[in-house]
């Protein structure tokens, strides 16, 4: 006989291990905009996973080409060595990305793709002979993902007090998130433009000449969905171009039409130098990111002699053939559904939904863009917070939302219907009320 399955044998991410396994949410299969769990019940999904599965789950075009593609090259070894989806990919990818965002450094998750962009912005300075230019410029509230440079650049103090001095030379911007003056706003924040001046200050402090990045998220995701207020990322655009620094935007998140747009960095009009993606590049199907660099960045590692690696850098699963094919099949899925459109037709009807939950009980803030919105509560004065017990208690009625600290967001897939959004709308009203 089997041995009984032992849940400590899996120890979860970003998780109290202890309080989950005494009441495991179990997952067993997806289909569309649902999943079921081991009841057999059917729960919506809100989150598009983990803001990922932007086409819906197990559609058949990406799990054939998934399924081809494991049959035909199961593997391919990345370095001097090639195969024709990974060019197909990256050609795809940057068809897509903004300006001269026209090459693609693939890896396997959002927090790969930081640490990705902020080695080469470094090593991009040195190959420019700008040695000098070390300091990385991260921001209060930031998420990067968890690799050392994502993490010291990153602005969660949870994420970071377990793992002492993390990246030295590192520096932060002030965080937007401004209640008094921006509370309920729809969309983009009218007040804070300015903040993105205490770029000049941390200039000023230490040089131009130090500094080779910064890095932001154009609506911070993990932190509570905190679009940059109006005119603030073409503030920080114009700060770093003055001074030299490359600008880098992580949209792990906000990449692949969750704002309506393929990145925010085009609905939002401001071009970075470095782009991080992951998550909707292979719809959450295989694990992919990528740091996609501008020909100003490129060009400046094709100098040297050809005989010489211009980058060392790179892992094992870089541009891997299953990836690489769930990525392709994913564009195709956007583009011939035009979901990124149907994002930006739907969000107007998200946004009065979402904010017809104001006035409830504890409710202080409420914030959206594009399909993807948050709900703020009061704190309360227990182990787990209200924004918790709301998540969980709708994943039991058939919901599934996320919480951050007192924040609820939820991000539902792109071909989420009108009454979709209703209903987890109307589950968020119930519960909100509900949970003391
Ligand atoms: N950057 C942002 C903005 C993210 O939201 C995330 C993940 N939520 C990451 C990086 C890290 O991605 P991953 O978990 O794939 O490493």
């Amino acid at each position: 006989m089997d041995a009984p399955t032992n849940l400590d044998a899996l120890w979860l991410p970003f998780t109290a291990n202890r309080q989950f396994r005494a009441a495991p949410r179990m997952l067993v299969s997806a289909k569309g905009m649902y999943y079921t769990d081991d009841q057999g019940h059917q729960v919506l999904d809100a989150c598009a996973g983990l803001w990922c599965v932007n086409a819906g789950h197990a559609r058949p075009r990406i799990v054939e080409a998934v399924q081809k593609a494991v049959a035909t090259l199961d593997f391919a070894p990345s370095f001097q060595m090639g195969h024709p989806l990974a060019f197909e990919a990256a050609n795809r990818v940057a068809r897509l990305a903004p300006g001269n965002l026209n090459h693609v450094f693939f890896c396997n998750s959002g927090s790969e793709a930081g640490d990705s962009a902020l080695k080469i912005a470094l090593a991009y300075h040195r190959q420019r002979g700008d040695a000098a230019r070390t300091k990385l410029i991260g921001r209060e509230r930031g998420y990067h993902g968890v690799g050392f440079g994502g993490m010291s650049v990153g602005g969660i103090a949870g994420n970071r007090k377990l793992y002492g001095n993390l990246l030295g030379n590192v520096d932060h911007l002030p965080h937007t998130h401004d209640p008094a003056r921006n509370a309920f706003s729809r969309g983009q924040p009218e007040h804070g433009a300015e903040l993105a001046d205490a770029l000049e200050r941390i200039v000023a402090l230490h040089d131009a000449s130090t500094i080779a990045a910064v890095i932001v998220e154009p609506l911070a995701g993990s932190t509570g969905v905190l679009p940059a207020p109006k005119g603030y990322l073409q503030r920080l655009r114009d700060i770093c171009t003055a001074h030299g620094i490359l600008l880098i935007f992580d949209e792990v998140i906000t990449g692949f039409g969750r704002l309506g747009a393929s990145f925010a960095a085009e609905k939002y009009g401001v071009v970075p130098d470095i782009m991080t993606v992951a998550k909707g590049i292979t719809n959450g199907t295989v694990p992919m990111g990528a740091a996609i660099v501008s020909d100003t960045v490129f060009d400046a590692f094709m100098q040297g002699p050809p005989e010489a690696i211009d980058l060392p850098h790179g892992y094992t699963y870089s541009a891997h053939p299953i990836a690489c094919a769930a990525a392709i099949a994913t564009l195709d899925t956007y583009a011939d559904e035009h979901l990124f459109e149907r994002a930006a037709i739907l969000a107007p009807y998200l946004e009065e939904a979402v904010h017809g939950l104001r006035g409830l009980p504890h409710v202080t803030d409420i914030r959206n863009e594009g399909l993807v919105a948050a709900v703020e509560l009061e704190p309360r004065n227990a182990p787990t917070s209200r924004a918790y017990e709301v998540f969980d208690r709708a994943f039991h009625k058939g919901v599934l939302v996320r919480y951050t600290g007192d924040t609820i967001a939820f991000s539902p897939p792109l071909i989420v219907e009108k009454a979709e959004i209703d209903r987890i709308v109307e589950t968020l009203a119930e519960l909100i009320r509900e949970v003391p």
